[in-house]
């Protein structure tokens, strides 16, 4: 699809940009949404580099995955429900919770599971509302989670071992049915994100 695309300079130029994308097959496009160069454009004016985020479907035959990607700019208008999203893929919003999926899915982790660790994650790093967790990848046999959001500007970085991990797949099907985490599940968007989480109490 034919997309119009301005930079902050003014610039505005057409891109053609995939509605959908299968990276079992497409190996290229799945190491670009990795490493961030994924629907990245320099611009002809001021050089700049431009990331837009739209709408993306993508498909993961290996792991029979559907993915509906929200642009992050549209979070707020997605979770007070006035963006409309098809019927029937998984949603995440913004390229960092679809790179996040796509590194849940290669290590084969339970989505739900690492949901209940960022979960835990973000009780302990506080209230505020715009800290994010998102799984970064396996080290050894440990889960490594990346806080962004941080009043010090910096990511945190958080270790969970594998035995956490496992205590939580094991407490899954009790979790289902208790809040928050029946909230947490609830598709199309099983994400800790559109949650308000409150602090971990410390008395
Ligand atoms: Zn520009």
């Amino acid at each position: 699809m034919t997309r119009r695309i301005v930079c902050h300079c003014e610039h505005g130029f057409d891109a053609q940009l995939p509605d959908e994308i299968d990276i079992s097959e497409d190996s290229a496009g799945r190491a670009s949404i990795l490493d961030g160069s994924f629907l990245s454009f320099d611009c002809e004016r001021c050089g700049d580099t431009l990331r837009p985020e739209f709408d993306l479907l993508l498909r993961d035959k290996d792991s029979d995955a559907v993915i509906y990607l929200v642009p992050e700019v549209d979070r707020d208008r997605f979770l007070f429900g006035s963006y409309s999203v098809p019927e029937g893929p998984t949603v995440v919003v913004g390229f960092a919770e679809l790179r996040e999926r796509i590194r849940v899915l290669e290590a084969d982790w339970e989505t739900q599971a690492v949901e209940v660790l960022k979960y835990q994650i973000l009780r302990r790093a506080g209230s505020a509302s715009d800290i994010k967790v998102y799984f970064d990848r396996s080290v050894g046999d440990q889960l490594e989670f990346h806080v962004h959001g941080l009043r010090n500007g910096e990511i945190g970085v958080v270790r969970i071992s594998q035995s956490a991990y496992q205590s939580a797949v094991g407490d899954l099907e009790r979790l289902r049915s208790t809040e928050p985490y029946k909230t947490l599940f609830e598709l199309p968007y099983p994400s800790i994100h559109k949650l308000e989480i409150e602090p971990e109490s410390h008395d």
